[in-house]
């Protein structure tokens, strides 16, 4: 806490683990915290208050939050007034032991309880006790929460939350519950908000954006896309993520006839083996998954195709891992996410046979980046001299002078710094591909 010009300044830190969906968490929470003066810092030493939005999806990343609150404990030991809670997936799956394992943690709140976060921060601002809430609700989803966006142009929306799958190695139905979409009317509002505020791009986000709305039955993802397509003003609509079951001919047919959808499709295939996909409980084969691959191109023939791609999963031999890699050969993705397979407890795969030692995982996983990114490459080469529309996002990381900025397709662009600015989009013409960044000069 600070007076400056005789106001009392509170502060917040945000720390956030995991993926996209989390980074949305917190930028509600964010927005909810400014309601009731929590300003941003990112000096711990400041805080008010200190959050750690969690993430659980791989073991590594519980190792490291456990790290973090290790840390934690010496700031609260130096400030008692100091709040700190912990909210995300691993609060969801630890609840209460996670204050069992440190009791300098106020508050744990769980990943459907993102809305009632200033109501536990506030309680314990009076009372100073310990709140652990963890319930799955079946009320109808919060609506209306304030969002402290990171980026004001390209924006993400969440449509839905949980995921009815359960993959074998995946913890996500565990921590995020059964699939909940929100209201089409609701989805719409906050893009039609965002872009009023200056947003170009909207990413819509769940962990299976396909299966939105098969639970309130007012719109599918086809009827929802078509709906944030048709917002005035808005610039280009991505989603993430997409199941490969779950992608229909509709929705397909709903991103060649839409305006502002771009050409980019993340399709996690996982696995290039019917063995290993039926073990992972994709609900898929290779010839579905090939099948729907031929049926998106033929639609769209400029789609760029991601993927996710897990290796060492328990079983895996050496044959499948060749189906993979030939899978890959075969699919030719734009790019893809590549993950050792790492157990997750209270997952299936975590107790199966046949865990992969990890020595052979590191070598498979080596010799499939190796094909994937003389893939990439190729892929990319063959954009030498074409032209692309950039959407800039800021600075380059490395050189304050470059500009980067993202294809419809979803390309990184590198390109030296003119009269633009962030959010301006800008036609570039493509001088110096490589595998990973397009490097271009603004036309
Ligand atoms: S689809 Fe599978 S991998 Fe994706 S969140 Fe659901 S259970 Fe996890």
């Amino acid at each position: 806490m600070k007076i400056i010009d005789g106001k009392v300044h509170r502060f917040v830190e945000l720390i956030v683990y995991g993926c996209q969906m989390n980074v949305s968490d917190a930028e509600r929470m964010a927005g909810q915290l400014a309601s009731i003066g929590y300003e941003p810092t990112e000096a711990m030493g400041e805080a008010d208050l200190i959050l750690i939005n969690t993430c659980c999806v791989r073991e590594s990343a519980e190792d490291r939050v456990y790290g973090k609150i290790g840390e934690i404990k010496h700031l609260k030991e130096q400030n008692p007034a100091l709040i700190f809670g912990i909210t995300g997936c691993m609060a969801q799956k630890e609840g209460e032991a996670l204050i069992r394992r440190a009791p300098h943690i106020d508050f744990v709140l769980g990943t459907n309880k993102v809305h009632e976060l200033t109501h536990v921060v506030q309680e314990i601002e009076a009372e100073r006790g310990h709140v652990v809430d963890v319930q799955f609700a079946e009320t109808e989803l919060p609506e209306g929460m304030p969002v402290a966006r990171q980026n004001k142009f390209s924006v993400w929306v969440p449509i839905m939350y949980g995921c009815n799958n359960f993959c074998t190695y995946c913890i996500v139905p565990y921590v995020r519950g059964r699939e909940r979409s929100r209201r089409p009317e609701e989805v719409v509002a906050e893009v039609r908000e965002a872009v009023r505020q200056g947003a170009k791009e909207v990413t819509l986000l769940g962990q299976n954006v396909n299966s939105y709305g098969k639970d309130h039955k007012r719109a599918d993802f086809a009827d929802l896309l078509k709906m944030v397509d048709e917002v005035p003003g808005i610039e280009r609509v991505r989603f993430m993520t997409s199941h490969p079951k779950d992608l229909s001919d509709k929705l397909i047919e709903t991103i060649r006839a839409g305006k502002h959808i771009c050409e980019h499709i993340h399709l996690p295939v996982q696995h290039g083996s019917n063995r290993i996909l039926r073990a992972m409980h994709r609900i898929y084969t290779v010839e579905d998954y090939r099948a729907l691959v031929a049926r998106i191109r033929a639609a769209l023939p400029t789609v760029s195709l991601t993927t996710d791609l897990i290796v060492g999963f328990p079983g895996e031999t050496e044959e499948d891992f060749s189906e993979l890699l030939a899978f890959l050969r075969e699919i030719r993705y734009d790019s893809a996410y590549t993950f050792l397979y790492s157990k997750r407890s209270g997952t299936p795969a975590a107790t199966m046979d046949g865990q992969v030692p990890e020595k052979v995982k590191h070598e498979r996983l080596e010799r499939l980046m190796a094909v994937q990114d003389a893939i990439s490459r190729e892929k990319n080469e063959a954009l030498l001299g074409t032209e692309a529309e950039v959407l800039v996002e800021g600075p380059s990381k490395h050189d304050a002078a470059v500009w980067n900025g993202r294809t419809r397709t979803n390309k990184l662009v590198l390109f030296p710094h003119g009269e633009e600015q962030p959010g301006d989009l800008v036609r570039v013409k493509i001088t110096q591909p490589q595998t990973w960044v397009l490097k271009g000069e603004r036309l």
